[in-house]
């Protein structure tokens, strides 16, 4: 087997710098190199994934193809590269511990004293290792939390040991640190990214690049200082400038200070001369800072207030803008805040609306409110799996007139179970459970205005639901001129509807947010946005 090399990627000073970016854009410089690189993030906390995880708390659970519930982080590992990840790409303490565990019950630790070093970092050793697939030229490994913290020591320890492990020419350590600026100084200190390599030589690892967060331009002077007194070259300092506009500006920028080209040299890799693809990136910098065209779209949602609920959502909004040349503007919008009297003075002006999805806790009234005023008012909308299933409840209510139908995940007893778990279904034959997870093949249906986005009849994309359309009343909908434009491959169930005579109303059970990215925009978000665009 050949040598992968690794990338170990940690942060200091204090959390929100960046880190999963910085991890992410390393991963675009290098595939632009022509690497087949791997991401795998370390996450100390406890818990095994984080399926479990309230959105309040940790922004949304990002979905891979395999099933796997990871940290919304491993979403921009998908977004800047050509990686596909896996349940195994996510590393968490409470994984390891229950392994190590598992193990010591069933006694393959023969009577040994089982401790945090070896065992605990043997096996995230053992983890990390397989996480890189048998291709893969280049393994980044993200370590999360702050370099200091209790809980990443057995993460940056089992690190460290990479070093002997693999040897000192196939393992780098990359630092991203914070560079503040003292207002009534007027002045940058270094002290803390100072302070923050210390902590990480302690354990026994010298950065081989420092990535320094700055809210300006950093100076020579200013190099010449942090590679002083943290024994970094100057060059591998790399100042990592706050972006104005939009996140994908990074491997640019990066790549312009001349992150790639220390990364091949310090991986010992020939970066003289060296050809890349990387044009793709500064192009979409040149098309996000010259937009010819904006559109406002609605987000309405239940948990609109976190930032990063709907992360990938809002992330292929924007690719949707870019492919379209567009500057979007979101407008967030809490769902409960809608009712009758307000709702078209809340939505008057918006080009585009679309409604996520979720899990229903509570009421669903004012997202049954902005479909019908989009419906009823030809505004283009994309429905995202609540979102569909509020379609289809809307459309069963208000056009062929089923009052009351309902969702029996929200009216257990409705009369019209328009959207019910499949158990709950007349005739069907439901062995599998009912939780899909994960990415399913389906159908799309020839003439409909999915088929003109996808352009193919065949595709995969992810689920995360229960939920499913009640096919009892596929008919009486098919009457009512409500079209079912995508099918499950193998049991028939509906995928995707769409609204007659509208430019565009279309909502889908599975979640195409998390398969589209900056570089391939998703043919369902780039069509939306155009469809916003005022001709
Ligand atoms: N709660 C709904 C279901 O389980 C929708 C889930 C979602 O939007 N991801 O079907």
């Amino acid at each position: 087997m050949k040598s992968v090399k690794f990338i170990f990627v940690s942060g200091g000073v204090c959390s929100s710098l960046g880190k999963g970016i910085a991890s992410s854009s390393i991963g675009a410089l290098l595939e632009g190199c022509g690497y087949k690189i791997a991401m795998t993030k370390v996450d100390p906390y406890i818990n095994v994934d984080a399926g479990t995880m309230s959105p309040y708390q940790h922004g949304e659970a990002y979905i891979t193809d395999d099933g796997a519930e990871t940290d919304l982080d491993l979403g921009n590992y998908e977004r800047f590269t050509k990686t596909l990840l896996s349940k195994k790409n996510s590393i968490t303490t409470g994984q390891v511990y229950k392994e190590v565990i598992r193990r010591e019950r069933e006694g393959d630790y023969q009577g040994k004293c089982v401790q945090v070093i070896p065992h605990i970092t043997d096996e995230i050793r053992k983890r990390i290792k397989s996480s890189a697939d048998k291709d893969t030229d280049i393994s980044i490994v993200e370590i999360g939390g702050t370099v200091g913290d209790i809980e990443s020591i057995p993460f940056l320890e089992a690190a460290r040991q990479f070093i002997t492990d693999v040897g000192r020419d196939n393992v780098i350590f990359v630092h991203l640190t914070l560079v503040p600026k003292i207002t009534a100084a007027d002045e940058f200190k270094t002290k803390p990214t100072q302070h923050s390599v210390q902590k990480l030589r302690e354990i026994g690892i010298q950065p081989d690049i420092l990535l320094c967060r700055i809210d300006g331009e950093m100076d020579q002077m200013m190099k010449k200082k942090i590679s002083l007194f943290t024994n970094v070259e100057e060059e591998a300092v790399i100042e990592s400038v706050t972006v104005s506009l939009s996140i994908y500006e990074i491997p640019a920028l990066y790549d312009a200070k001349g992150l790639t080209k220390i990364l091949l040299k310090k991986l010992r890799l020939p970066y003289e001369g060296v050809k890349t693809n990387l044009k793709i990136w500064y192009d979409l910098v040149d098309k996000i800072k010259n937009p010819k065209y904006t559109s406002k779209i609605a987000v309405v949602g239940k948990y609109i207030e976190l930032q990063d609920a709907y992360k990938s959502i809002y992330e292929a909004l924007d690719h949707g803008g870019h492919a379209n040349s567009t500057r979007l503007e979101i407008v967030k919008i809490q769902s409960d805040n809608i009712n009758e009297n307000n709702v078209s003075e809340i939505l008057k002006d918006v080009d585009g609306i679309l409604v996520p999805g979720g899990s229903v806790e509570k009421g669903i009234e004012g997202e049954l409110l902005s479909v019908k005023y989009a419906r009823e008012n030809k505004i283009p909308f994309f429905g995202i799996c609540l979102g569909m299933q509020v379609m289809v409840i809307e459309y069963a209510r208000n056009v062929l007139g089923l009052k009351d139908a309902n969702s029996t995940e929200l009216e257990s007893k409705t009369p019209y179970p328009v959207v019910s778990l499949l158990e709950e279904q007349e005739g069907v034959d439901n062995k599998g459970g009912s939780m899909r997870l994960g990415a399913y093949d389906s159908t799309v249906i020839e003439g409909t205005k999915l088929h003109a986005a996808y352009n193919k009849t065949k595709i995969s994309e992810r689920h995360r639901r229960r939920y499913e359309f009640n096919n009892k009343f596929k008919e009486d909908f098919e009457k009512a001129r409500l079209v079912i434009s995508c099918k499950t491959e193998e049991d028939n169930l509906v995928e995707a509807v769409e609204w007659p005579d509208h430019p565009f109303g279309v909502g889908v059970q599975f979640h195409p947010e998390f398969k589209s990215k900056p570089i391939e925009p998703h043919p369902l978000f780039k069509m939306f946005i155009k469809s916003t665009l005022k001709k």
